[in-house]
């Protein structure tokens, strides 16, 4: 039978929630304990598939397709798990559930109630991570803060948990923050004492606090909070900002965490192993010289948007034992011949997006990239940003374009797929989740991965037109990664290029800080050898 972790924040948003959720699934992990999680999103929308990246940032895919909260990004990096669907659940898909049930009859002469139909729905959706994944442990974030009108039956269905699965079996821990008052030098725990009252009035007393800070968490403090709160001492964890999210876990082991963790809960566990993690985390912060790496998208000042890219850069980074800089760079703002400020970059990626803004900026780039030799890594809207740009190129038109920036293009290079045709709703409906990916032998791609079938994940609408294919290829465009049947372009790279590859699918999803995804190491072993303008001067440290 699983047990159950709740985690539940308190103060402000943002503080970390999420690594910390991740990062106590590691030191479980370490000790040989089989983890699942699973994040509830009180917010009304069905998925965040929907939502603009400024409202919500990264739009995470799971390998079944599912469109969910960037968290799930976090839980799956820092625990080497593929989550499913199940693991994100929002009040939009309870409250739909139920009210389908009421439509069908389900509930006949009752009156529907948030306690206790809305709840048991909700309850149900936990155990059913439990079940699924047959985990030691099941740890559950609840989005938002506490005090939020939408988190009241998600924070009243996890404190019926402990009734029904038994004392013993579940936990609760409390994220919170503890501000600097820089006048008086000091950290304040009232926020803290107010959100935890606050969880104690629904009926929630917490086991253990995460006190996220940016300043150093005296003893006195600790005590403090231990008093008021009601809470063992040991199980106040000061979990100061730390120079990298990996080096979150170490820390939480340092304060005795996963001991305290096992020893509530009564779990049978191996002793801690976190050695390789260690070695990882070490090599991260040691100073390291630097590959420069230019990326284009349209969301650019919400570095949350593309939170799965800029991670997996990192992880490729470390292979080489190189560090990541990243210039972020607008598309828009590339336009009209601006495109001048990627001199100084080693490699150019585009990201995904959607929709027409900033477009025409990113062909530009592509345009820069291909003619200047520097390396270009392009992601779903990045692979079709190639392809329109190849095909202006190739076809000595500027009309060459995607139906989904113009419907009229003579050269309609990027198109939907037929089966995408006439689907009027927004919400699900893309081409979602992993796919198989052949490589072709002799391609940039194939070596890159050095086997010869990948399981991908997808999230676009749009695809290669096959009625262009002959002709592109004849210009020296390579489909280096097909489809089973290989009617789809999966994958395509230039040919008379050091390195201009972009695929169709999203590999950032996959990519570890142990297990770092093989194009982007490749991108980035190509973009580390690259001079750029200021190279002389600026790249050599030891
Ligand atoms: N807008 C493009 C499509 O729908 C690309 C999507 C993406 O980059 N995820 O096909």
């Amino acid at each position: 039978m699983a047990k159950y972790i709740f985690v539940t924040g308190g103060v402000i948003s943002s503080v970390g929630k999420g690594i910390s959720v991740a990062s106590i699934g590691r030191i479980l992990k370490s000790r040989s304990i089989s983890v699942s999680v699973q994040k509830l999103d009180p917010y009304l929308n069905v998925d965040p598939g929907t939502m603009s990246p400024y409202q919500h940032g990264e739009v995470f895919v799971t390998q079944d397709g599912a469109e969910t909260d960037l968290d799930l990004g976090h839980y799956e990096r820092f625990i080497g798990v593929d989550l499913t669907q199940a693991s994100n659940v929002t009040s939009g898909q309870v409250y739909s559930s139920v009210i389908a049930q009421e439509r069908k009859g389900d509930f006949l002469g009752g009156t529907i109630q948030v306690v206790p139909h809305v709840t048991n729905e909700i309850k149900r959706r936990i155990r059913q991570v439990a079940e699924i994944s047959a985990a030691d442990v099941v740890l559950v974030e609840v989005g938002g803060t506490v005090g939020d009108i939408e988190g009241q039956p998600f924070l009243e269905a996890i404190r019926q948990m402990r009734k029904d699965e038994g004392r013993d079996n579940v936990l609760y821990i409390h994220v919170t923050f503890l501000p600097y008052i820089a006048v008086t030098d000091e950290l304040k725990t009232k926020p803290t004492q107010h959100s935890v009252n606050e969880l104690r009035r629904i009926g929630i007393q917490p086991d253990i606090i995460l006190c996220r800070s940016d300043k150093e968490i005296s003893e006195g403090i600790k005590d403090k909070i231990s008093l008021f709160c009601d809470v063992n001492k040991e199980a106040v964890i000061p979990l100061v900002t730390s120079e990298t999210i990996y080096e979150v876990p170490l820390l939480m082991e340092e304060y005795g965490l996963g001991d305290f963790i096992v020893n509530h809960l009564g779990l049978e566990a191996k002793e801690s192993n976190l050695d390789n993690w260690h070695e990882l985390v070490n090599r991260l912060k040691a100073p390291k010289e630097p590959v420069t790496i230019g990326l284009v998208g349209k969301y650019v000042e919400l570095q949350d948007a593309y939170y799965s890219v800029r991670e997996a850069l990192r992880h490729a980074a470390l292979t080489h034992n190189r560090e990541v800089k990243i210039e972020w760079l607008n598309s828009e703002e590339l336009q009209d011949g601006h495109c001048d400020k990627l001199r100084q970059v080693q490699g150019i990626i585009i990201p995904g997006g959607f929709g027409y803004r900033g477009i025409e900026g990113m062909v530009e780039v592509a345009k820069f990239a291909r003619e200047k030799e520097i390396p270009y890594f392009g992601l779903c809207l990045g692979m079709q940003v190639m392809v329109i740009e190849f095909a202006r190129h190739a076809f000595h038109s500027q009309d060459a374009n995607s139906t989904e920036f113009d419907r009229d293009t003579p050269y309609p290079v990027i198109d939907l797929l037929p089966e995408q045709r006439g689907i009027n709703q927004k919400g699900g409906t893309m081409r979602l989740g992993t796919y198989p990916c052949h490589l072709v032998p002799g391609t940039k791609a194939a070596h890159a991965y050095g086997y010869e079938v990948t399981y991908e994940r997808h999230r676009h609408r749009f695809e290669f037109n096959n009625a262009f294919r002959q002709p592109l290829e004849k210009a020296g465009l390579i489909a280096s990664g097909l489809s089973p049947d290989g009617k789809l372009v999966e994958i395509a790279e230039l040919r008379n290029h050091p390195w201009m590859l972009a695929c169709q699918f999203h590999p950032e999803f996959r990519s570890r800080l142990d297990c770092p995804h093989p194009l982007f190491v490749d991108f980035m072993g190509t973009a580390k050898e690259t001079l750029t303008e200021g190279a002389q001067t600026s790249l050599p440290i030891n």
